[in-house]
């Protein structure tokens, strides 16, 4: 197991790394990569779906509306970005905002993956479907599913998965956001919770609790 500096300078090294990636086709519209920022030794990442406009232009992942109802969700829990760590499935905006295409997450869950490993959170706390999806390794939708933790292992480490709406959906629907509120309320309490992330796993933890099916209907962008 690496110590903080080593993964520290593993994670600029990546960052490079992605910073010049061209193995899907988004890297010709893009203005830059969006990588993540925030504290490389967060016990406490976010991981959203990919960059919009705004995040292509500057290159930090929630900087419009949707990150500015991020900054307000941490402060009513006491952190501020320095305090964690922030990255999207995408690194680099899908044209027009659209979906991101399952050639482009195989392409791209690499990077996120090394992330969550060189970082080595305890908690991760999914925005929306594609990030929840993609880390549980389950087709559930997140409207069954947010608020409801997740024992298991990323990046070769044990984590609590934790799906929530994505803000960019609460942003407009005042239930939700609702919601979004009492579900982010808990992230102290999960913070505070014994996970060993220190030792390595060698197989995927069997979750602690099973989820509950897929709704018929669900909403697919968030
Ligand atoms: N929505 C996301 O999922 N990620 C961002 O970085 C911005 C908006």
């Amino acid at each position: 197991m690496q110590d903080a500096p080593a993964r520290f300078t593993e994670l600029r090294r990546l960052e490079e790394t992605v910073s010049g990636c061209t193995r899907c086709a988004l890297h010709a519209g893009r203005t830059q990569a969006v990588f993540g920022s925030g504290d490389p030794d967060a016990d406490l990442m976010f991981v959203g779906e990919a960059p919009g406009f705004h995040e292509d232009q500057q290159g930090v992942p929630f900087v419009g509306q949707a990150g500015k109802l991020l900054d307000r969700l941490l402060a009513g829990i006491g952190l501020t970005r320095a305090d964690v760590f922030v990255a999207n499935v995408l690194k680099c905006r899908p044209p027009g905002n659209r979906d991101p295409l399952p050639d482009e997450i195989d392409a791209c869950e690499r990077h996120l993956f090394r992330q969550i490993e060189l970082i080595r959170p305890t908690v991760v706390a999914t925005l929306g479907n594609f990030a929840t999806k993609l880390l549980s390794g389950r087709p559930l939708g997140i409207t069954r599913v947010h608020g409801q933790e997740h024992n298991t292992a990323l990046g070769g480490s044990r984590v609590i998965l934790y799906p929530l709406y994505h803000p960019a959906a609460a942003l407009y629907t005042p239930a939700m956001l609702k919601v979004l509120e009492e579900d982010f309320a808990r992230l102290p309490q999960l913070l505070s919770r014994e996970v060993n992330v220190r030792e390595p796993v060698a197989a995927a933890v069997v979750p602690a609790a099973p989820l509950v099916a897929e709704p018929a209907v669900q909403l697919d962008l968030f």
